[in-house]
């Protein structure tokens, strides 16, 4: 007997057809003797819905109000699952994140989870119950509301999961594991039997959405074993498991996958003084902002001064640049501020780059080749990632997967 916690992603509770399924497919676990512990996320389209009644009526929602709302998506997909399990004759509870108890700071909309309590679940467990959390949500020292970020189901399920000592936590979606990259934009793209969890975070952090960042630095911490796998295939398969030993898999390609982010915009102040301090000037009032800064360059300074350059998340752009031209451009006396929301991030991600040279001029020779001008270059030691014009995403994502040969051997 096993302890397994599965989680289910909004299109997997899509409908209560779909509901129904995961009820039956959550009842063969059980039947095959294990204890299930279910987490769930919002019916599909419903955390988006929430957040735009809320904008409505404020156009930058009150983040405790707003966590308030979309937390409810959660609520109502785990009453209809334990409604399901009872009606299969599966004995079963629901519960809401801050009923288990999930404790989280005070971060709104973007909260941490700081601890679990599991008495209840194991309880439950104990008595033979499936036990059904709602994810994406917790709750603070002062019994607020707290929701973990888009996407944060994820991350629910791999904090439950080690809490419990779970012996493997499932994450049920809407394609059967960790592709090469995005299956709908590359449609050669493979499934990856398993993935390191170095690989699996930095693809996570560049942009695949496949599994939250924050539940995958969760499943490192913890050692907890993750699997990603398919809800619409009657019998899952093996899906892709995420491995912390390298050299798991013989055949470990140089490359194990392509990340790539829209949601990335450039800015670039122009002509500043190239002297001490004046990156922590420009980007210190960003930081205050709790604006996010991701790859930065500075330019060489010519006669003293120089160009600096940096992104952010799109979302965040036009605050930044308001901010920039408001508290930064005449107190450090750059010449201009310029900015462009419509760039991108294209990312090749491989353990393998660690013994093989070579890796980035095939990357940059490859994106030469299609007539694709870099911006900006970032890399750490499994991973190569370019800023280039978001027009090109698709036709770069489309040729490094071929370049590097992880396109799907035609039959
Ligand atoms: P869920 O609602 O189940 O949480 P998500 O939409 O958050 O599902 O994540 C699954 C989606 O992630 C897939 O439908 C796929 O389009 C996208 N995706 C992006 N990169 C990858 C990748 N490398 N492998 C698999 N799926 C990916
Ligand atoms: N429902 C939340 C979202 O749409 C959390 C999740 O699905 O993981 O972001
Ligand atoms: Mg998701």
């Amino acid at each position: 007997m096993a302890l397994i916690v599965q989680k289910y992603g909004g299109t997997s509770v899509g409908t209560t057809e779909r509901i129904k399924a995961v009820a039956r497919r959550v009842a063969r676990w059980k039947a095959e003797g294990h204890q299930i512990v279910v987490v769930v996320s919002a019916m599909s389209g419903e955390t988006n819905r929430l957040i735009g009644l809320a904008k409505e009526i404020q156009s930058e929602p009150d983040e405790r109000e707003l966590d308030v709302i979309a937390s409810t998506g959660e609520q109502v997909t785990i009453g209809l699952l334990a409604m399901a399990l009872k009606a299969a004759g599966i004995p079963a509870r629901s519960y809401t994140g801050a009923q288990v108890t999930v404790h989280t700071d005070s971060a709104f909309t973007k909260a941490r989870i700081e601890r679990i309590d599991e008495h209840r679940m194991r309880a439950d467990l104990d008595t033979g119950k499936v036990v059904v959390v709602a994810g994406f949500q917790g709750i603070d020292a002062d019994g607020n509301i707290t929701t973990l970020g888009r996407g944060g189901s994820d991350t629910s399920a791999v904090a439950l999961a080690a809490a419990l000592k779970a012996d493997e936590c499932q994450i049920y979606t809407d394609v059967d594991g960790v592709y090469t990259t995005d299956p709908r934009v590359v449609p050669e793209a493979r499934r990856l039997q398993t993935v390191t969890f170095e690989e699996m975070l930095e693809m996570a952090s560049l942009g695949s959405k496949v599994l939250q960042i924050r539940s995958v630095e969760f499943a490192g911490k913890y050692k907890v074993k993750l699997r990603v796998l398919s809800s619409f295939e009657d019998k899952e398969g093996e899906g892709t498991l995420i491995t912390f030993e390298e050299g798991d898999n013989m055949e470990q390609a140089v490359i194990s996958g392509i990340a790539f982010n829209r949601d990335e915009a450039k800015i670039t102040v122009m002509g500043v003084p190239d002297r001490p301090g004046i990156a922590y000037q420009i980007l210190g009032p960003v930081g205050d902002a709790n604006i996010d800064i991701d790859m930065i360059i500075q330019n060489a300074s010519v006669d003293g001064m120089t160009d600096f350059s940096f992104t952010v998340h799109r979302n965040e752009y036009q605050k930044a640049m308001d901010l920039l031209n408001a508290q930064v451009k005449g107190h450090i006396q750059a010449r201009a501020i310029v900015g462009d929301s419509k760039v991108c991030k294209v990312s090749i991600v491989g353990v393998g780059m660690r013994t093989h040279a070579g890796i980035a001029s095939k990357m940059f020779r490859t994106l030469a080749e299609e007539g694709i001008n870099i911006q900006m270059i970032s890399t750490s030691e499994i991973k190569i990632a370019v800023v280039i014009d978001e027009k090109y995403m698709e036709l770069a994502v489309r040729a490094l997967h071929k370049v590097f040969d992880l396109d799907q051997p035609s039959n």
